[in-house]
């Protein structure tokens, strides 16, 4: 798992603080943005984006990633997370997973911060999303199919 230096760790909060300021969140108010950095070196944010049938709402993860896809990129090295306050607002199950499709094997670092950038706790997706379902898992079983034994 490669670290990221301090200066690109900053221009991803900035990333994530500016995505957030644009986030749709008229019912809860909980205003969300994410920063990802692709293998290729680039940052992809994203906010919220809710709806008022509930369920169909997007979490700020989500929309990075689509940004991410849109441009290219298929590998993520690292997330910002910035909540809406003071208090430590990390992935949810469901973006823990779209998270995990881009993931490479040696995990993904992802910081969490609060309304102002502060750093509130560095985390792994392999932590907050152990003994995970991955692309691996689904391939190991297509490949077995795509080459089968013929004892
Ligand atoms: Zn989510």
């Amino acid at each position: 798992m490669k670290k990221i230096d301090k200066a690109l760790l900053t221009e991803m909060i900035d990333a994530a603080i500016k995505a957030r300021g644009q986030s749709y969140s008229p019912y809860s108010g909980f205003a969300v943005g994410a920063a990802l950095l692709s293998d290729d070196g680039c940052i992809h944010a994203g906010c919220n984006v809710e709806n008022a049938a509930y369920p169909l709402g997007f979490c700020a993860e989500a929309n990075a990633i689509g940004n991410m896809i849109i441009s290219g990129g298929r590998s993520i090295r690292h997330v910002v997370v910035a909540g809406p306050n003071e208090d430590v607002c990390t992935p949810c199950g469901g973006c823990r997973q779209q998270l995990r499709e881009f993931t490479r094997a040696d995990d993904l670092p992802i910081t969490v911060c609060d309304v102002d950038g502060n750093v509130l706790m560095e985390t792994t997706l392999f932590t907050l999303l152990p003994n995970s379902f991955g692309p691996e898992t689904v391939n190991s079983v297509r490949e077995q199919i795509e080459k089968p034994d013929h004892d």
